[in-house]
């Protein structure tokens, strides 16, 4: 059984309600009573499908796939440390984004939902254009008037509807938020089932490595739907017994946009533009949430400059890793900090999506 549960209120609501938010404002979470039993795994699926047990999509029917399948860990050296790197980069739509897209609009075809709402120029908006492309589903996604062409691309191709909004990145959340009163939100930020996707990484990859979890995990942190993906992951596989106690999340910003470190660690507040754009958000809504989880599992903040993000995307790309500088800030925090014990580095973007920037730090 699962229900919707209000992060602030602990009311509670019927998960086949198409409803984004409590009444009191707050954000929702997914309640479940059922245990994560490996048995449950479906092992004729190869991708994160097999995990449809424990996620509250009900319908197979509803199931909207492109049978995405495991995506590959590889070991490697980086920056002289010996460390495991999954490639999540290698989605159909070219970011890790994909699993959450997937989950969030099965259900939305399960609720019988025709459009949607999203509001995002980057990986987030053309993940999930995509996912509504194959489901025919409506995508009305808001994005800045400014965003360039390039950026919008993807989700033009995929037929989506764009909604230019005046002003910045806040404006166009705002519009969007009032839209939401009259279209379902489909927000990679609001939305519970998409974190029910992003979650999957973390069980794929306990059962790619044994069914051990890596003692650290490397990931870039914006509005945290991979920190809080692995976290709802880590916690149902405590719950059932399989794991003791959670990985070390190593939670990375940019040292120009780092609202973890302004809050956790009291760092200087410091706003300008990076070239990790996927995680250049400055008022990430679940920062509460986020410093929880991060308390509750001994995690830590690393910020990186934009010297060493640059770094890092260098020396993975010289080895065959075409990722986008988003990505490359997890790789530049292994030349920042000395973890003890096995580490994963969470590879999220893909290069393609960037060539005008990588070609320009080519140079
Ligand atoms: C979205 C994204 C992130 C960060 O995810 P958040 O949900 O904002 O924490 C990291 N890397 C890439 C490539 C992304 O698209
Ligand atoms: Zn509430």
């Amino acid at each position: 059984m699962y229900a919707l549960r209000c992060h602030s209120c602990n009311r509670e609501y019927d998960i086949n309600k198409p409803i984004w938010r409590c009444k009191c404002g707050g954000f929702l979470d997914i309640v479940s009573d059922e245990k994560v039993y490996l048995s449950l795994v479906d092992k004729t699926i190869n991708g994160f499908w097999r995990y449809k047990k424990f996620i509250p999509v009900l319908s197979e029917e509803a199931i909207v796939s492109f049978n995405e399948s495991f995506t590959p860990i590889v070991r490697d050296k980086v920056f002289g440390k010996d460390v495991f790197l999954k490639l999540d980069y290698l989605f159909p739509s070219g970011s890790y984004k994909d699993r959450g897209s997937s989950v969030l609009v099965s259900k939305v075809k399960e609720l019988g939902i025709s459009k949607v709402l999203e509001d995002s120029s980057g990986n987030a908006g053309s993940s999930i254009a995509m996912y509504c492309a194959k489901a025919n589903v409506e995508a009305n996604i808001f994005v800045p008037s400014s965003t360039s062409k390039g950026k919008l691309t993807q989700l033009v191709a995929f037929g989506a509807n764009l909604k230019l909004v005046k002003g910045d990145r806040q404006a166009t959340s705002e519009a969007a938020l009032n839209a939401a009163e009259r279209m379902y939100y489909a927000s990679h930020v609001y939305n519970p089932f998409f974190f029910e996707g992003t979650k999957t990484f973390i069980f794929e990859l306990f059962e790619q490595m044994n069914f051990k979890l890596p003692d650290n995990i490397v990931m870039p942190v914006g509005n945290g739907t991979l920190l809080i993906g692995a976290y709802i992951a880590c916690k149902q596989l405590m719950e059932s017994g399989y794991i003791d106690e959670f990985p070390k999340f190593v939670c990375v910003q940019s040292d120009n946009c780092s609202p973890l470190s302004y809050v956790l660690y009291g760092k200087e507040k410091r706003y300008s533009t990076t070239m990790a754009e996927g995680i250049a958000i400055r008022n990430p809504l679940r920062l509460d949430q986020m410093c929880e989880i991060i308390k509750e599992t001994k995690g830590i903040v690393i910020t990186v400059s934009e010297e060493d993000i640059k770094e890092g995307l260098l020396e993975m790309v010289r080895k065959g890793y075409y990722i986008e500088p988003t990505s490359a800030s997890a790789i530049a925090a292994l030349k920042v900090v000395d973890l003890t014990g096995s580490t994963l580095v969470e590879l999220t973007g893909n290069g393609l999506k960037a060539n005008e920037k990588i070609y320009s730090l080519l140079k």
